[in-house]
């Protein structure tokens, strides 16, 4: 059976290309804003980290209401797929939304889920968005969409797309350029049109498989799913089973059911096949659990949660300056920060060491990793961090395995000569390119994950800041052998000012370092065998939210002190008389000597 009355549909956009815009007219048009309620800026993304770094990490719920039907709208996380998240989400809903920016076209970042959307076979609506920019370019980017969709093998059914225009800012969207719609009305049609009802059978027995669990101090582990078949309602009893643990089955009471409704979670007594619930009173509930009929139980398979393939110690921070950063230093707090993060984390491990003082934290990444360590900071932790380490394994016949990420590369041509080389040195196999009509590269690499570590600030640097990288875990595969790093020559050359784009630049590349005024450094030390600073990492930064601590010259960094942000002055006391070329009130240059 079919439920037209409901519509679950997910949106694919690249950052800034204005999908909070688009969901706050849709939800002012559906009228969920009572009179006088002040609209709510940035309804769906609250995590400033997701825009700096232009990836979404937690997916969050809307629903709007248009024509008696109520229409689920769910954010899909970025690129970074942290353990499978993309796919359990996509599962949830019957099509997608994919918005793309008029001016910038679609973005490769979007690629990776929007595969995935069309391998689940879901509908697609394209939505060309902020039409009203002067430089708006709308023609081509069907163009340039339509291109990615064949890229992606879509079947000729999900080619044959609609495609709308819109300008979310002015809270209009068109079904062709000379449409003279002045709301959202045609997105609403297109969304009851094009994108399927869910289906299920109501008489069946419960089945809801979660997909997303949400933390809330009050009520504990909230977890979110579609009813898949059957009904579910307060009071009822439930098996609660996973697909991938035969042992867990425990009968469980349905205490407090909730449907989504504008902004808002509302408690509802009962929801059918179709509706995205939410579920709270279960504190055993995990990602991929299904709620199952008691009669005749049956977990709903799912993919995997993958494995972690990095790993960081989180530390104490006992260097004699502790304190002055964070507000949360001690060892209990690490401790408890980190176990709360694995109520909604469910590729992140969090393990206690022979040190009471340090805690093994592994991940998805390093970029999983650091978004975690940038959070905490910004939420007043302060704790020192060791370089990230990849994960081996090892096969049957005890060869060593090591995890492998495809990186997808978009820069400017002129620097593209830079990164492949870069990436070379560092296993990276290069799989494709390409040439975006704006005079873009676009490449694909196969790249251990460790000669992907410490590699961004590099990157940004090497790109001037224009460059964008995005990685995703591929596969265990053979170990590829030692990388060779170049010896570093230890600091750097760049700009102080505008191209410090996140406060984020790793001191690595030969030359000279400038610090303009109003700018800090940000010094981590690799203490060499002597004891002594054999190669200063210095980081300039703009803002006071900094990630990266490790050594980029990862193998050559044996011990990092703890983060810590100095003034100029302090930052002087690091360097050596020799090693400084000039300093002036505005500016501080330094050459280090070469290692060796
Ligand atoms: P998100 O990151 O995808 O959620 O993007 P936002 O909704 O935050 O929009 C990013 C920026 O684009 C904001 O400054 C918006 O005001 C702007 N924006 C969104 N939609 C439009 C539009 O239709 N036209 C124009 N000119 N700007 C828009």
């Amino acid at each position: 059976t079919k439920r037209e009355d409901v519509r679950n549909v997910a949106i694919i956009a690249h950052v800034d290309h204005g999908k909070t815009t688009l969901v706050d007219g849709l939800l002012k048009q559906s009228g969920v804003f009572r009179e006088n309620q002040e609209v709510q800026e940035r309804v769906m993304d609250s995590n400033d980290i997701e825009r700096e770094r232009g990836i979404t990490i937690l997916s969050k719920n809307t629903a709007v209401f248009y024509k008696g039907t109520k229409i689920n709208i769910i954010d899909t996380p970025g690129h970074a797929d942290f353990g499978g998240e993309v796919e359990r989400v996509l599962k949830m809903v019957n099509g997608v939304i994919l918005l793309v920016d008029a001016f910038e076209g679609a973005m490769p970042q979007t690629k990776f889920v929007l595969k995935k959307a069309l391998e689940l076979d879901l509908k697609v609506i394209v939505c060309i968005n902020k039409i009203d920019r002067p430089e708006a370019r709308p023609n081509e980017v069907v163009d340039e969409v339509l291109e990615l969709l064949m890229d992606l093998d879509a079947s000729d059914e999900q080619l044959d797309c609609p495609f709308l225009y819109a300008s979310a800012k002015r809270g209009h969207a068109m079904l062709d350029l000379n449409d003279t719609s002045s709301d959202m009305t045609p997105l609403f049609d297109a969304i009851l049109k094009y994108i399927p009802a869910p289906e299920g059978d109501p008489d069946a027995g419960t089945q809801l498989l979660i997909s997303t669990i949400d933390y809330n101090e009050y009520v504990g582990r909230i977890g979110v799913g579609k009813v898949d078949n059957g009904k579910i309602a307060v009071n009822q009893e439930v098996m609660l089973m996973n697909h991938h643990d035969p042992d867990k089955k425990k009968k469980v009471k349905i205490s407090k059911l909730y449907e989504f409704d504008g902004l808002n979670k509302i408690e509802v007594r009962e929801a059918t096949v179709g509706s995205i619930v939410a579920i709270s009173g279960i504190p055993d509930i995990h990602i991929g659990d299904t709620l199952c009929d008691l009669e005749n139980p049956e977990p709903i398979p799912f993919q995997k949660i993958s494995e972690p393939t990095i790993s960081m110690n989180f530390m104490v921070n006992d260097s004699p300056l502790a304190g002055q950063e964070g507000k949360f230093v001690t060892s209990r707090h690490i401790r408890d920060r980190l176990f709360r993060e694995l109520n909604t984390d469910v590729s992140l491990r969090v393990e206690e060491t022979d040190s009471a003082d340090c805690f093994k934290v592994s991940g998805r990444g390093e970029l999983h990793l650091s978004v975690l360590i940038e959070n905490m900071r910004r939420e007043g932790y302060e704790f020192a961090v060791s370089k990230a380490e990849v994960i081996y394994h090892t096969d049957e016949r005890g060869k060593l395995l090591e995890p492998i990420e495809l990186a997808y590369v978009d820069v400017p041509e002129e620097f593209s000569g830079t990164v492949i080389q870069r990436l070379s040195e560092r296993k990276g196999e290069l799989q494709g390119m390409s040439l975006g009509s704006d005079g873009s590269s676009r490449l694909e690499f196969s790249i251990p994950a460790r000669g992907l570590i410490g590699f961004r600030g590099n990157f940004l640097t090497m790109t001037k800041g224009t460059g964008i990288i995005n990685t995703i875990f591929d596969e265990y595969a053979p170990y590829k052998g030692d990388i060779q790093y170049r010896k570093q020559g230890s600091l750097i050359a760049f700009e102080s000012g505008e191209s410090v784009t996140y406060g984020l630049f790793a001191a690595q590349q030969r030359g000279t370092l400038f610090i303009g005024p109003g700018e800090r450094v940000y010094g981590g030390m690799v203490i060499g065998q002597n004891g002594k600073a054999e190669d200063i990492e210095l980081n300039v930064c703009k803002t006071k939210h900094l990630t990266n601590t490790r050594s980029s010259s990862a193998d050559e960094a044996l011990t990092l002190t703890p983060p810590k942000i100095l003034s100029l002055e302090e930052a002087l006391e690091f360097i050596d008389k020799d090693e400084l070329l000039e300093v002036t009130p505005k500016s501080l240059r330094i050459r280090k000597r070469q290692l060796d």
